[in-house]
């Protein structure tokens, strides 16, 4: 299964003689092609109208582009890890998470969303899906390879396609629409840029881990996972850069020559079986010791720690971060901020700008209850 990488030529064919992404049932010819926006909040409404518009699988076939529509709703929200913290039909979400909708400019709060938007795998049809998650979605997950293996898959192929939107919004943001207030397009151009990287890298780490499956790739996986023995009130999944460690270890820097990274990726799973899976792996593309070095300071965290260490990654690293309402209510209200603020710390970062060295170190005044049964740190 090979991914289709978007060129600068499919950014300018992409909305030709398509129904236009708002939804107006129009041709973008003669909807939103000549745009004219009057507020920034109108744009984040078409962000989230672009988001979430239909789309066409982008799996690659004997050098032929799949096309099937997407599927709307993922196992996830049916069976899995959200129908487990999904109440009265919504999970509580960052309003200036993905799925959220337009952020204003304050510190973003939890907010409900609807458990059929939430997390919703946003790229491909029903066959293929079923053929990629198949493994990791069906039965109850079991911490080994195998398993670590499909949620790094899952959470690379998810950012990839979440950027690439992202780049081609902006990508028409900044050539398309005009404005009727101030706005300074060229800072566009800095965000397009690490958009666009982030979209192709991506794309890159999704198919290196289906050459690493295949053994097709000299390249490893590095993981640590590990079983605890709660069901954690959260949900998260996501990618990243890796730069400090888990005891405040700077590990890589960012720096403009280099255009590759150390990339990790997490994801936070409660089961039904009263149990959450707990899963970081890295696919040691720049150097082995920044995602070897990185993993292990997981595996050092003692059993009752690592749940709170793992609330304190996600809310740093990820946009894709659910919580379970009636959990979220047992909060003061100084730790409901708190857990406010350390997101919203994380949440506008750019590559080129690092993270201060305490960010992952520092502590978060929250307990989750929960201890390791049982765990593994290795490479395939
Ligand atoms: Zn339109
Ligand atoms: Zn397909």
């Amino acid at each position: 299964m090979a991914f289709k990488l978007l060129s600068q030529n499919d950014f300018d064919e992409i909305f030709e003689g398509k129904d236009c992404f708002c939804g107006s049932g129009a041709s973008y010819e003669v909807c939103h092609r000549e745009k004219k926006y009057r507020n920034p909040k109108e744009i984040a409404l078409d962000q989230n109208r672009f988001m979430h518009r239909s789309r066409r699988c982008p799996v690659v076939t004997e050098g032929r582009n799949c096309e099937k529509p997407v599927i709307a709703s993922h196992s996830q929200q049916r069976r899995g890890p959200l129908k487990l913290l999904t109440e009265n039909g919504h999970v509580l979400g960052f309003s200036g998470g993905p799925n959220a909708g337009p952020r204003g400019e304050s510190t973003p709060e939890l907010t409900k969303i609807s458990a059929r938007k939430a997390s919703t795998f946003p790229g491909l049809c029903a066959e293929h899906d079923a053929q990629l998650f198949r493994d990791i979605e069906n039965q109850e997950l079991k911490p080994n390879y195998k398993t670590a293996l499909g949620l790094a898959r899952r959470n690379t192929l998810y950012e990839a396609v979440v950027h690439t939107d992202a780049t081609l919004f902006l990508n028409w943001l900044q050539t398309v629409p005009t404005f009727d207030f101030q706005m300074n397009t060229a800072g566009f151009t800095a965000e397009l840029d690490n958009m666009r990287h982030y979209a192709a890298y991506n794309w890159y780490l999704a198919t290196l881990i289906s050459k690493i499956e295949t053994r097709k790739s000299a390249r490893k996986l590095y993981f640590f996972i590990a079983k605890i023995d709660a069901c954690l009130p959260m949900s998260a999944t996501g990618c990243f850069c890796i730069e400090n460690d888990l005891d405040g270890v700077k590990l890589q820097k960012f720096s403009d020559t280099k255009r590759k990274f150390s990339y990790a990726q997490i994801s936070v799973l409660p089961q039904g079986n009263g149990t959450t899976i707990f899963s970081i792996s890295s696919t040691n593309d720049r150097d082995m010791h920044t995602s070897r070095k990185f993993l292990e300071s997981f595996a050092r965290c003692g059993a009752e720690e690592l749940s709170n260490a793992i609330l304190r990654t996600a809310l740093e690293y990820t946009e894709n971060i659910y919580f379970k309402e009636s959990w979220v209510k047992t909060l003061s209200e100084t730790q409901r901020n708190s857990l406010c603020q350390r997101f919203d710390d994380a949440a506008y970062f750019k590559v080129g700008l690092e993270k201060p060295d305490f960010s992952l170190a520092r502590p978060l005044d929250i307990q989750l209850e929960g201890k390791v049964v049982a765990s593994l740190l290795k490479t395939n």
